[in-house]
This record gives structure tokens, C-alpha cells and sequence, in this order.
């Protein structure tokens, strides 16, 4: 395993921990070549400025919190900030927000990311079964999934053909072809996202569950949005 993919375990574990924040999922992901937003955390309202300054407008922030697993469900996520004074009335809105909603939530810090244009959005995700072990799966994003159960599965690791057969093989597999004026999804970028996904699963035995969802697919390239990592118990 990676030196630094050891050191975010081991700080989620110190903090006792089962999970990763977005920002340690994002990095780790990002250690695997995975394309995920780009992103800084920020400890004030200066520094979430400046930090949207340096990754360019329209911005996104979001609530960093270990009892905040579901950041939209309490008020965590704010989109499309187009300028500083937008950062500054989200970043205290989201405090705002938080501290009604889960009442002694600490917040780490907001975390300033890159918007990614909307698109189809897609999901990679990964459970270990009992006997088989880490298995990866795919499939489209909203209720694609969540109501049609429209997925496909492979144990890992996988190989190209597999990345291919796992696309072309869920239901709504037209859509990402670009059927009723969808635009046509960069097929190509998907199957790197599921063989490194597979890389990493097979190289951190520690990450129990996965969850890349959103990614947004374009016509050139995806977008990991959010990533979140459940990890082994103790
Ligand atoms: P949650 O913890 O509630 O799952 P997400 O990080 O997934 O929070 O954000 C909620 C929704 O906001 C996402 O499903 C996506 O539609 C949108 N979103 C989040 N981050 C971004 C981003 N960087 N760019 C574009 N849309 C985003
Ligand atoms: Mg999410």
C-alpha cells in the first residue's frame, strides 16, 4: 500500500474512525490516479476565499464533519458559488445549518471543491462479500440504482474486458451511448475509473465499502463529486 494511503488510514483509525472523510476519500482516490474534483480544505472564511480563488469559480463547499455522514441531508452542501461574497454567506451558512441539525457536531473544516458541470451522472461502488471477498460494482446514478436496482458486479481484480462487460451490460446501458439527446459518455474514461477503483481495492484490504457517487460523465473525461470510504472494523 501507498505511504501516504497508510497515513490516512491510520489517522481515521487514531480518531476511531470506521470512515473516511470526503477529503481523505477524495485523496485517496486521487493517489490511485482517480479523477475526483479538485478540492482544499479551509479553516476560515479567508482561507475558503482564497482557496476558491485558486481552483477557479463556480465553487462548491461542504461541511467536514465526523458525525455528518449525509452532508445534503443537514444543510452541508452549497453549490454553485459564483464569487467571494457567495463563499463567505455559504461558509457560514453551513455552520449555521449544521450546528442546528446535529446538535454538537464538531466541524473540521469546509471543504472548497471545484463544481463539475452537470451531466449523466454515474456510480462506482464496492462491498465485500463474505465468501467471494471485494466486489465492484456499476451503474447509472439517481434511480437508475436506487428504484431499478440496474447494476452490474465483478469480483476484483478486474481486467479491461471485464471494465467493458460491466458498462455495456446494465439496462440503461443507451443512455451513456447518448439515446434521447443524452450526451454520449466517454466510455473510455469509465473504464480507467473501474480499473483503478479495482487497483485500489485490491491494494487497501482495509476499505470495506465504497461509494463514488456522483461521478459525472462527459462527452471527454468524468468527474468523481463525492467519495465515500467505510473502513474494516478496528
Ligand atoms: P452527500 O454527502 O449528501 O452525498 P454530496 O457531496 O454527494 O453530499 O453532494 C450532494 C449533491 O450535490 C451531489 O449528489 C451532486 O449532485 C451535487 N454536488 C456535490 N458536489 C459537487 C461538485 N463538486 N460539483 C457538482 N455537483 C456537486
Ligand atoms: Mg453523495
Amino acid at each position: 500500500m501507498k505511504g501516504e494511503a497508510e497515513r490516512i488510514i491510520s489517522k481515521a483509525r487514531e480518531e476511531d474512525r470506521d470512515f473516511l472523510l470526503e477529503p481523505e476519500a477524495k485523496r485517496l482516490c486521487a493517489l490511485y490516479g482517480l479523477p475526483v474534483t479538485r478540492f482544499e480544505v479551509a479553516k476560515s472564511e479567508d482561507e475558503a476565499v482564497e482557496a476558491a480563488r485558486r481552483i477557479g469559480f463556480p465553487i462548491v463547499l461542504k461541511v467536514i464533519s465526523p458525525q455528518v455522514l449525509h452532508k445534503s441531508d443537514v444543510g452541508g452542501v452549497i453549490l454553485n458559488l459564483r464569487d467571494e461574497e457567495g463563499i463567505r454567506e455559504a461558509y457560514r451558512r453551513i455552520h449555521e445549518n449544521v450546528k442546528a441539525k446535529v446538535p454538537g457536531a464538531t466541524i473540521e473544516g469546509i471543504l472548497v471543491q471545484e463544481m463539475a458541470p452537470s451531466s449523466t451522472e454515474v456510480i462506482v461502488g464496492a462491498i465485500k462479500d463474505p465468501t467471494f471477498g471485494p466486489t465492484i460494482m456499476f451503474g447509472l446514478g439517481g434511480i437508475f440504482v436506487e428504484i431499478l436496482g440496474d447494476v452490474s458486479f465483478r469480483l476484483v481484480p478486474i481486467e479491461r474486458v471485464d471494465a467493458e462487460e460491466m458498462i455495456g451490460e446494465i439496462k440503461a446501458y443507451k443512455i451513456l451511448e447518448g439515446a434521447r439527446g443524452m450526451p454520449r459518455a466517454d466510455k473510455e474514461a469509465l473504464i480507467e475509473i473501474l480499473l483503478k477503483t479495482s487497483d485500489m481495492l485490491m491494494d487497501i484490504p482495509e476499505i470495506k465499502e465504497l461509494d463514488l457517487n456522483p461521478i459525472m460523465v462527459y462527452e471527454r473525461g468524468a468527474k468523481i463529486v463525492d467519495a465515500r470510504v467505510i473502513l474494516e472494523g478496528g
